[in-house]
């Protein structure tokens, strides 16, 4: 049976580089990445990272898909360090939030508000609930 042009459509995304679709939503190219190091030197949060950030652009670099499993990619806090600091120009951020995106269009759930209990979820701030949610939730 001929394929649909939606299941066209998906089939050649999946079919797609993953450095390409990582570019495309990203608008960033891995590729100027000569591996300094300064993102990660600079990067507050590389104690509770898995990777450090310049590490998931090597991997980036050379199509390794599992980086999609690091737990780097929730920890980053889009706080743009890395991007002030990288002498190529490469806002790492934008790439961190493009794997994201990867992982959460598969209908993923890095959270789950339901197994907050009531008096926390009264407490938090509504506004970071709201950004949790953007963030971590497809
Ligand atoms: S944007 Fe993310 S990776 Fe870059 S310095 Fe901030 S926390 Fe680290
Ligand atoms: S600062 Fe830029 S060039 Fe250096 S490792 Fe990080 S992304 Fe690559």
């Amino acid at each position: 049976m001929p394929l649909g042009s939606g299941e066209t459509l998906r089939l050649s995304e999946k079919l797609k580089p993953f450095r390409e679709r990582v570019k495309e939503l990203s608008g960033e190219d891995v590729g100027l990445c000569y591996q300094c190091g300064a993102c990660s030197s600079g990067c507050p949060l590389t104690d509770e990272m898995d990777l450090l950030p310049s590490t998931v652009m090597r991997m980036v670099q050379l199509g390794v898909e599992e980086v999609l499993n690091s737990k780097t990619i929730w920890i980053c806090s889009s706080c743009f360090t890395c991007q002030v600091r990288c002498p190529r120009g490469i806002d790492v951020a934008n790439v961190m939030e493009a794997l994201r995106q990867l992982v959460l269009r598969r209908k993923y759930d890095r959270v789950s508000i339901d197994v907050l209990p009531p008096e926390e979820l009264r407490e938090l701030p509504q506004i970071a609930l709201v950004s949790c949610q953007r963030k971590l939730t497809g």
